[in-house]
């Protein structure tokens, strides 16, 4: 029998073409807004539908797996993949797979580093002040930011990304100290970068604190009141990882009170939505989740979610399994 996938939104051409030209028949949901749970369930009893693309948006959970039980893979569309109940689809014998790119990892390490800078030289802000019509001639005290050559850069978490991050940093000539459940002796050994088995020394110690943990009950609000209280006056956090990893309800108290210098947000805790108060602050900058946006990055994770589901057909471990 010719195997089906559903793809739950379009993903870039590359992916969905390994999978015709294999003799698969591909379904993509045509509409590009994020399809509810329901909207999935009701596609998925379309058919037996063999393979699932899913997205980090996509909530795929019991519910789903009883819809569709003929579906014995989930291809997940992104490096996270806490949007799935893995413990579930283990007991059922479905195979997750993710889609962790190599270049998804310098993406978003260049994301990071973009937001870092953004807020050292403090370019949104100059930026809106300019197209305002508000520049009316160079000013020795206009935008005065900081630096960030010298400064420490804490690191918490650092694997494939946290790893690619001090990779650019000792270009930068940031000091690295990290903390991470597992010690990374490849960054201590190439940045030389000095671990802490505790986030505490590294928040209090750094000038800029970036975060690159996955989204589990252990990382849900690692970074909270008493945790944005323990950092510098002067330092900037970056979130590229997960929203839900940062309170971000604390974290509006802390830039208003000035208890942090600034923040740099890729994800938002409640995403698409934003906590109260958040837009309003001049010292975050916000990006829409698109850290790991590249062309390059976006294609080879299709590649990647593609080659996950043509291996399971031919009866291969997937590379990136896993459960
Ligand atoms: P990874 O699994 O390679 O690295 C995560 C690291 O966190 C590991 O070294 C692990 O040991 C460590 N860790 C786990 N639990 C920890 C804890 N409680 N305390 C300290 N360290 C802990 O993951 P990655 O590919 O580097 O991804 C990092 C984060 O970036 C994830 O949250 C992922 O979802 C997110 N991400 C975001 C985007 C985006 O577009 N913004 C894109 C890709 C990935």
């Amino acid at each position: 029998m010719t195997k089906t996938i559903f793809v739950t939104r379009q993903i870039p051409e590359v992916g969905i073409s390994i999978l015709r030209n294999k003799g698969y028949i591909v379904d993509v949901r045509e509409k590009t807004s994020i399809p509810s749970q329901k909207e999935i369930m009701k596609a998925l009893k379309k058919k037996p539908y063999d393979a699932v693309i899913s997205l980090l948006t996509d909530k795929i959970d019991v519910a789903i797996f009883d819809a569709a039980p003929t579906v014995k893979i989930y291809s997940n569309y992104a490096s996270g993949f806490d949007n799935i109940d893995t413990a579930e689809a283990e007991k059922r014998g479905v195979i997750i797979t993710n889609a962790p790119a190599v270049s998804t990892s310098e993406a978003v390490a260049e994301h990071t580093f973009a937001l870092m800078l953004s807020l050292a030289a403090r370019i949104v802000e100059a930026d809106e002040f300019v197209r305002r019509g508000k520049y009316d001639g160079w000013d020795p005290m206009n935008f005065i930011g900081t630096d960030i050559l010298g400064k420490t850069l804490g690191l918490i978490g650092a694997g494939r990304i946290g790893g690619q991050v001090a990779h650019y940093a000792k270009a930068f000539g940031l000091k690295i100290i990290y903390s991470d459940v597992k010690r990374n002796e490849m960054i201590e050994n190439e940045s030389g970068a000095t671990y802490f088995s505790t986030p505490e020394e590294v928040l209090k110690q750094a000038d800029i604190v970036s975060l690159h943990v996955p989204l589990m009950d252990s990382t849900k609000h690692l970074i909270n009141a008493e945790r944005l209280a323990m950092m510098k006056k002067t330092a900037f956090l970056i979130n590229t990882s997960r929203g839900p990893i940062v309170d971000e309800c604390a974290l509006v108290e802390a830039l208003k009170n000035k208890i942090i210098a600034g923040a740099g947000l890729d994800v938002f805790e409640y995403e698409p939505k934003l906590s109260k108060g958040l837009v309003k602050l001049d010292n975050v900058i916000l990006t829409p989740h698109i850290a790991s946006a590249s062309d390059t990055a976006r294609n080879e994770m299709a590649t990647l979610v593609a080659q996950n589901i043509v291996d399971f057909f031919e009866g291969k471990v997937p590379a990136n399994k896993v459960n």
